[in-house]
């Protein structure tokens, strides 16, 4: 049972199914799960353990599509603090809080040269939307390119900053009245409650020849990281738990649970074309650079340590 500020999730969050079993559970209010998030969230008032009182962490498993996710999710009150209270509200208020760096803005102009050459038209033929947008850093790339940028935000300071940069700010309501020729996701859909139905929403949104990336956390084996059970693993190393991360992570990912989420929303996987990754290469130079762009084409070297997924409306 959850408490006052949690809901449960009683079916898969990827494909519906019922089948589920918990493969993981905790209280957050003992070790290692307190202990974790007592670590994390470093800010001076610390976790408000209040709202976790009498509630477990549980990580259940779809035995339909391999999907695992976080049974017990925050309600929109706790939602709320967490993401404006006890994560460094600077973030979504202060555009100077965390500033992008070099390689970002590399990868960027990359990753949309490539689309653009994918899809073979000029840019002021290409409707680009960045769901989960932050400051738009990847939608004024776009736009420097010639292509239209439209973005998404929760935050209403981020949403003003990117109209005032000539950004198109859509909604979730306004989401039906576009066309998209390609839909940008970034370390977006861990994060959501009904991811499917999210997805379903975003594949609506797309021209015939759309696509739709899904950049996420890599969870494939969640289940030997469970098993070491260690959390004070950093991110990014072997044994790291970030793809679980507690009240944030809610949905952890293999290849299978995205695909057939993905195929759930009526899309289908794509590969990129080698010759458009090769054709929009920066960085030729020195040699060893040479040989890593032609072992790792692009989105392998842009998102090193993420997983991202491409996929297109399935044909009729
Ligand atoms: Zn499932």
């Amino acid at each position: 049972m959850p408490n006052l500020y949690f809901l449960a999730r009683e079916s898969c969050p990827g494909c519906r199914s019922p089948r589920l079993r918990t493969i993981y559970s905790c209280s957050y209010t003992q070790p290692p799960v307190r202990d974790f998030l007592k670590g994390y969230y470093s800010r001076p008032e610390g976790v408000e353990f209040e709202y976790l009182e009498g509630q477990d962490y549980v990580l259940d498993e779809c035995l339909e599509c391999g999907f695992v996710f976080q049974k017990y999710i925050p309600n929109e009150f706790l939602s709320r603090r967490l993401y404006e209270e006890w994560i460094e509200s600077g973030n979504k208020t202060d555009i100077h809080a965390r500033p992008k760096k070099l390689e970002n803005f590399r990868q960027y102009a990359q990753e949309i040269l490539t689309l653009i050459l994918y899809h073979g038209k000029e840019p002021h033929q290409l409707d680009f939307f960045d769901f989960g947008m932050g400051w738009g850093a990847w939608c004024l790339m776009a736009k420097a390119f010639g292509c239209r940028a439209h973005g998404a935000e929760l935050s209403e300071i981020q949403m003003e900053y990117a109209r005032r940069q000539g950004i198109t700010v859509v909604t979730w309501d306004e989401l039906p009245q576009y066309r998209f020729d390609f839909i940008n996701t970034e370390q977006v859909f861990e994060h959501l409650a009904q991811p499917l139905e999210t997805l379903t929403g975003l594949a609506r949104a797309l021209k015939p020849h759309g696509l739709v990336k899904i950049a996420i956390p890599d969870g494939t084996d969640i289940r030997r990281r469970l098993k070491v059970n260690n959390w004070n693993a950093p991110r990014g190393s072997r044994d790291s738990l970030n793809s679980v991360h507690p009240l944030e992570h809610l949905n952890c990912y293999s290849r299978r649970a995205v695909t057939r989420m993905a195929a759930e929303a009526g899309l289908e996987p794509v590969t990129l074309p080698l010759a458009p990754q090769y054709a929009a290469m920066t960085g030729w130079q020195p040699v060893a650079g040479v040989v890593r762009n032609l072992v790792k084409p692009i989105y392998r070297r842009a998102f090193p340590r993420n997983t991202y997924y491409l996929f297109r409306p399935r044909a009729a």
